[in-house]
């Protein structure tokens, strides 16, 4: 039997495009192995967001090159951001990379397997919405579905609308019933995918769309990513706020607690407008957690916008935040701004920014310990056979000892014994 390997680079998107590519090599009679070096076909899902991934992708590449040498026979598939964004030139960089394929060609790797097809597939697709592809998922508990791709938003630091093309809504019916199938094969949650799940729109727009889906048996939780604040509707806050399924969590990425910088990253909002969209959340949903995005030293941004940002992580609270320092990435509006910051100033703002979120995503879990808490049971922590995992509905990674009665998948009511910066620690009530 042939076999496969997938390295994946970045996130959940890209995480679900390798399930589905996993799903067509199953199909095709390929076998998956952890280990690159038995395997017949190796591809790379990767990221550009950053150019941290981009260095490792490419670092990671350039290590295969040997391993292709020595079995010319062996196929190496570059797929995700990277490919859509470089195309050709890729074999131009890595000329023992067999085929590139976009992120709206996944569909066509298996005509690369059978036609023994070297090349490239970057095109725009159209009918990316209806592609009903086999999809092997790596979680009996929790499923992606994607409910839209693409991003029409032209943040002037991002390439996502260069790498995933304009906004595609899936229709509301294919989206219910993937579901409805999830559920018959067991599968409690469902994570709703799109680069700004606020804008989709069918027939439904996303709150309708989430009414559809709380309704499908055997679905207990409900959460989705990534929300634009400008697309936060009220209608959404309250259907966080009635629906039972979906769960109290939101990720919103800031980016910056400076209004001048937001104008300049084009985010459409400024920081007075996110504020009022929080305050209008934790007055519904008092016990939401908030989780955010914030990049350090965006072009032009002094020290006065850094405070900024440091007085908006003090003013919100956030749950936590994944924090990055700005990267130019090719071809976008920011790559070309004056003013581009320094390394070091960077770095220092980054940490600034980290230090104070530490402490403060620390003192909110510790207000958590004393409290009941439902979680899903995942499966077990790495390394740790004794014990279980699972989320809170607020999305916070709960450790508790394993039991006999328990099992992936169980809802479980726990009482909350220590909180720590990155997990919680709890017993069964
Ligand atoms: S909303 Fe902005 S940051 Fe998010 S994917 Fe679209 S362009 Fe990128």
């Amino acid at each position: 039997m042939k076999k496969y390997h997938i390295t994946t680079f970045g996130c959940q998107m890209n995480f679900h495009d390798s399930e589905k590519m996993a799903g067509i090599l199953d199909a095709e009679g390929y076998q998956e192995t952890a280990n690159p070096i038995d395997a017949d076909i190796i591809i790379f899902n990767t990221c550009s967001i950053r150019q941290k991934a981009e260095q490792k992708f490419f670092s990671q590449l350039g290590k295969i090159k040997s391993l292709k040498k020595k079995r010319p026979s062996i196929k190496i598939a570059v797929a995700g951001c990277i490919a859509q964004h470089y195309g050709s030139k890729i074999f131009e960089k890595a000329p023992y990379v067999d085929f590139v394929l976009g992120t709206q060609n996944l569909h066509l790797l298996k005509d690369f397997l059978n036609k023994d097809f070297y090349g490239l597939a970057i095109d725009e697709n159209p009918s990316l919405t209806d592609t009903d592809l086999p999809i092997k998922r790596y979680s009996p508990i929790i499923a992606y579905v994607n409910i839209m791709y693409g991003c029409n938003n032209f943040c002037s630091y991002c390439v996502v609308p260069y790498t995933r093309g304009p906004e595609k809504s899936r229709t509301h019916t294919s989206i219910i019933n993937e579901v409805k199938e999830l559920a018959s094969r067991g599968i409690k949650e469902v994570i709703l995918l799109g680069q700004n799940v606020n804008s989709y729109r069918s027939e439904l727009n996303f709150p309708q769309l989430l009414v559809k889906i709380n309704e499908v048996k055997g679905i207990e939780r409900i959460r989705f990513i990534t929300s634009h604040p400008k697309d936060l509707s009220d209608e959404l806050i309250l259907a966080i706020k009635d629906l039972d399924k979906v769960c109290e969590h939101i990720h919103l990425p800031l980016q910056s607690g400076s209004s001048k910088i937001l104008r300049l990253m084009n985010r459409e909002y400024t920081y007075y407008d996110y504020l009022s969209k929080i305050q209008k959340l934790r007055k519904e949903v008092p016990d939401i957690a908030i989780t955010s995005d914030i990049i350090a030293g965006f072009p032009q941004e002094t020290e006065e916008d850094h405070l900024q940002t440091i007085r908006a992580l003090k003013e919100i609270e956030f749950d936590g935040i994944f924090s990055f320092k700005f990267s130019k990435r090719e071809g976008t509006v920011a790559s070309q701004m004056s003013g581009q910051v320094d390394e070091e100033v960077k770095s220092r703002r980054l940490y600034e920014i980290i230090e104070i979120q530490n402490e403060i995503t620390e003192r909110k879990n510790k207000k958590l310990e004393g409290t009941y808490q439902e979680i899903l049971l995942e499966g077990l922590p790495k390394k740790e056979i004794e014990k279980f995992m699972g989320r809170t509905r607020t999305n916070k990674i709960c450790i508790i000892p394993k039991k006999d009665d328990l099992k992936e998948g169980d809802v479980v009511k726990i009482l909350i014994t220590k909180a720590n910066r990155h997990s919680l620690l709890g017993s069964i009530v």
